[in-house]
């Protein structure tokens, strides 16, 4: 061997001392209700370095769980930070769970130490007696802190200490971060991250056929950092130099206009329905102004055409569709139009879910696990593989998840000639009519068309005749007065005719998960409990 040199292990400290190095007077700005905080790259390294050494006295050692209960803030992107150098393992705890879920989390990954913020004190202090082996809780920010019992102040903790550290090194398959899937179905499984995946997928988010992030970039991070890394922005802002904003809970239009008209991202990443919301205010405010946005990354649930049609038709801004999962880390595809598209038909390409990112490998299988071809109409199940795709759950065993060292995404659609994705449902929300498939988000894209449709979802319901057919849940628009029949004539020109749903209902709002996608497992009960008022045509 000549050297081992190219052996040095990839450690999420390398890009710490990275984005400090060279981007030490970057920021991070933490949006409240009545100021922005901002902290340069600098001060949150040397920061991070003070709380690793807080949390070491409170006897937090190598490969211990830290969990983390809070916003999208500079405080949580510091335990990002530090966790990981020091040895010790990042859990960001999702708070928006179910109490038994959130207790079942924190328990089933031993987390010894909390760090939470002081608006979330009342959600943590339902479970803090069935969290027998919590050591420690930190709390950082204002709050009700007696509801807690015994807590340490998080400044406080800082304020005890001096920067300075030298970060360890170690073997860089080494957890630093896990993250619970949301438990749609079952409990909720725990996905590790290692440093090196970290760091791999790090540099995937920053090549230019993917979303290209770059010191030229401000961020804003809608997506929450307490699910899946907060798409891998917080690590990916340190090894790029890219600025983040950091919204809170300020995750409604109105706000997120203002954050984008004062704060300047070049960048916004979140799910659909925060656009769908940004969109709904943005009408009503002639003021609206997202100049500053080279693209909107959205994606963990199919993005609407109208929605990247009316995003790029009123502000010019080009919506990049992304997929993903907690599996996955979650970068794995995104959705750019290849060179030499025609400008007017680039929307065909947006509304896929995407192209796989260099560094991972996609296929599609049938039912008995034959890859099919790359046609563009093969419908199969997508399975994914790749250094930052994950092959086990922590804790449990799962083999229905993984097939030859593939993972099975549960995600269900058709691979074309140019490697794009389209997913047309997950394997448990299929519509089989008949025998033959009906793409829910399909039928959802043709319908949230209409002028007078906010939002809409669509379920299987059973049928005597073709064993499932669709149910549409429709959000009006405030004024609109639409109807089903209208509707359903609207459909008649868009799809085909055995697709229209004969059964229709108007509801306040389409029920959300924790991560705010639509929650087809609560449309589907209601409609079964007889909840839903439908009406139904022959
Ligand atoms: P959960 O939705 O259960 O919280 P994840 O956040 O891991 O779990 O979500 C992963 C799932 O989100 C994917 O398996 C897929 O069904 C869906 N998803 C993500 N991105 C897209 C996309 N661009 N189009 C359609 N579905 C998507």
């Amino acid at each position: 061997m000549l050297s081992t040199m190219q052996d040095a292990p990839l450690l999420i400290s390398n890009m710490v001392r990275h984005g400090e190095w060279l981007y030490g007077d970057k920021k991070v700005f933490t949006v409240h209700a009545d100021r922005v905080q901002e902290g340069t790259f600098f001060e949150i390294s040397q920061r991070a370095e003070k709380l690793a050494k807080a949390l070491t006295k409170l006897g937090v050692g190598d490969g211990d769980r830290v969990g983390t209960f809070m916003w999208n803030n500079q405080e949580h992107m510091e335990a990002y930070l530090a966790v990981p150098s020091m040895g010790a393992v990042l859990h960001t705890l999702n708070i928006r769970l179910f109490p038994e879920q959130l207790a079942f989390i924190i328990n089933h990954a031993d987390d010894k130490v909390i760090i939470c913020d002081g608006s979330l004190i009342p959600l943590l202090a339902k479970v803090r007696d069935q969290l027998p082996n919590v050591q420690h809780i930190i709390v950082s920010g204002a709050g009700d802190r007696s509801l807690l019992g015994d807590v340490l102040d998080y400044e406080e903790l800082l304020a005890a200490e001096k920067p300075g550290i030298v970060w360890p090194t170690f073997d860089e398959r080494k957890a630093a971060a896990m993250c619970y899937t949301s438990g749609t179905t079952g409990d909720p499984k725990g996905v590790v991250y290692s440093h090196r995946s970290t760091w791999l997928h790090s540099l995937a988010s920053m090549s230019s056929n993917s979303i290209g992030l770059s010191e030229r970039d401000r961020t804003l991070l809608i997506v929450p950092m307490f699910h899946v890394n907060a798409w891998g922005v917080a690590y990916t802002a340190f090894f790029s130099g890219c600025e983040i904003i950091m919204p809170q809970m300020f995750l409604q239009g109105e706000p997120i206009l203002n954050m984008s008209k004062t704060l300047r991202p070049t960048i916004a990443l979140g799910v659909p329905t925060v656009w769908n919301d940004v969109l709904r205010a943005a009408a009503a405010d002639p003021s609206a102004d997202l100049s500053s946005l080279r693209g909107i990354l959205c994606g963990g649930a199919a993005v609407p055409r109208s929605m990247i049609e009316a995003f790029k038709a009123k502000f010019g801004v080009e919506v990049v569709q992304g997929w993903g999962m907690t599996e996955t880390s979650p970068l794995a595809a995104v959705s750019i139009p290849p060179y030499g598209s025609d400008p007017t038909h680039e929307v065909d390409y947006r509304v896929k879910a995407g192209r796989v990112v260099a560094g991972v490998q996609l296929r599609i299988v049938d039912d008995a696990g034959n890859v099919l071809p790359r046609d563009g109409k093969s419908v199969g199940e997508f399975e994914i593989a790749g250094p930052w795709i994950t092959g086990s759950y922590y804790g449990v065993e799962a083999p229905d998840k993984f097939h030859d060292g593939w993972l099975r995404t549960g995600d269900v659609g058709t691979l074309d000639g140019e490697g794009f994705m389209v997913i047309s449902d997950r394997s448990k929300d299929v519509i089989k009519s008949g025998g033959e498939w009906i793409s829910s988000v399909e039928l959802e894209n043709e319908v949230i068309a209409h002028d007078g449709v906010f939002e809409a979802a669509v379920v299987a319901v059973p049928d005597a005749r073709w064993d499932e057919r669709p149910l549409c849940c429709v959000v009006r628009n405030p004024e609109s007065g639409v109807t089903a029949e209208e509707l359903r004539e609207f459909l008649a020109s868009r799809v085909a005719k055995w697709w229209i749903p004969e059964r229709w209902t108007f509801i306040d709002s389409v029920p959300k998960t924790s991560t705010g996608k639509f929650d087809k497992k609560v449309l589907r009960a209601a409609y079964a409990a007889g909840e839903l008022d439908v009406v139904q045509f022959d």
